[in-house]
């Protein structure tokens, strides 16, 4: 098939492109550049089934392809507030061209959404019945709300115009590839620590988050996609797996054996205090679950981030 990705010179969208071309598909990687990298699919530029095009998914597109991955958009709270405007229309204007183009082509469409759709969520576990609890002018509202009508755009496309979707609420993720200074706390916390410098805990570090390693996250995507045309999801994906942030500053410090202090700064506002996926739709509708604890993802994070501060390749 020929499969689309937007922000597939991403964190995730490269491992996506990377999974697709391995399967045997023809893989078009739609990106602006604004976090995404070459260096995140360099690897791939001389495999000739796949084509980069440099492309903001606010404006229209015309391509044909079988299949569209819809992942453009900054992820990390650093980035996204950044150009707060764009992030909102890159989640709603990206959608509406993404679908539009889904809907002349007849090709099924998976939404990269997100486990901020919850909020600060006052359930917990999140299922996805939960409607979450968002704040709708906060600093971290142009991501939440945007990828919340995202969702309703795929949704309305899907009863007005029959379309196939697919919405995956993705729960932190980590892993190789990962930018080095998103702010994300894998990230931060791993390139501190490497580095000695002090590994910064934002509030007291009792907040929680559930990580999931992103070998773990493509198979669900893949998983998805393949399902029935009934499944549209949304559907959590993450791992259940719940850790404070100081409990993952500790980790990383073990596996480092880095002699990093931990700090402590100011917590940024909205800041969620807990999140944790229920995954049993996934489970049972997929079969899918997390295969790889926290200090594994964890060791192969750190030797990636390793090796590309040695390399001093870093843009
Ligand atoms: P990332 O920032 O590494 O990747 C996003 C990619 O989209 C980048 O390559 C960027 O250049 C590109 N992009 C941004 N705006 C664009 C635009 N207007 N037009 C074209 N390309 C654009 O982030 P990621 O972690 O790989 O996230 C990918 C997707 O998954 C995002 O939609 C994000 O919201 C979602 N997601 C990620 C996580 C996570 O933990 N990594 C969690 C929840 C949801
Ligand atoms: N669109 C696109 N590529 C296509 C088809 C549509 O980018 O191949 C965009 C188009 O710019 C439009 C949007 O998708 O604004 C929504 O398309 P749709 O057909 O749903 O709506 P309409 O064109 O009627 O506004
Ligand atoms: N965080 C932290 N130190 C950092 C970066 C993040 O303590 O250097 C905290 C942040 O306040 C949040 C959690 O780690 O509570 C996860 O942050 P991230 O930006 O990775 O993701 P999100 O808040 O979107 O889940």
């Amino acid at each position: 098939m020929r499969v689309l990705v937007t922000g597939g010179a991403g964190f995730l969208g490269s491992h996506l492109c990377e999974r697709l071309l391995n399967e045997g598909h023809d893989v078009l990687c739609v990106d602006n550049f604004f976090t995404g990298s070459k260096r995140n699919i360099a690897h791939l530029m001389n495999n000739p089934y796949f084509e980069v095009m440099r492309h903001d998914v606010t404006f229209p597109l015309y391509v044909e392809v079988d299949q569209i991955y819809n992942l453009a958009c900054p992820a990390s709270p650093v980035h996204y507030q950044h150009d707060p405007v764009q992030t909102t229309k890159t989640s709603v204007h990206g959608a509406i061209n993404m679908l539009g183009l889904a809907k002349r082509l007849k090709a099924r469409i998976f939404q990269a959404s997100t486990s901020e759709v919850y909020g600060d969520p006052e359930v917990h576990p999140q299922p996805e019945s939960y409607w979450g609890k968002v704040n709708p002018i906060g600093i971290r509202s142009c991501y939440d709300e945007g990828k919340r009508c995202a969702e309703t755009l795929f949704f309305d496309y899907y009863r007005q115009h029959n379309l196939s979707i697919k919405i995956a609420r993705i729960f932190n993720t980590y892993g190789p590839r990962m930018h080095p200074n998103d702010g994300r706390v894998v990230s931060n916390f791993v390139v501190q620590a490497l580095k000695g410098e002090d590994i910064t805990i934002y509030g007291e570090g009792l907040q929680t988050r559930s990580f999931c390693y992103v070998d773990d996250l493509i198979e669900g995507f893949l998983r998805l996609m393949k399902s029935e045309k009934e499944i549209t999801g949304p559907i959590n994906l993450g791992n259940p797996g719940e850790f404070t942030i100081r409990e993952l500053a500790e980790r990383v410090i073990g596996l480092t054996g880095s002699k990093s202090n931990l700090v402590f700064r100011a917590l940024p506002q909205d800041d969620p205090k807990q999140r944790q996926p229920d995954i049993k739709i996934a489970r049972e509708t997929l079969g899918w679950e997390p295969l790889i604890a926290l200090d594994e993802g964890l060791n192969k994070t750190i030797r990636y981030f390793d090796e590309l501060l040695s390399s001093s390749n870093v843009d």
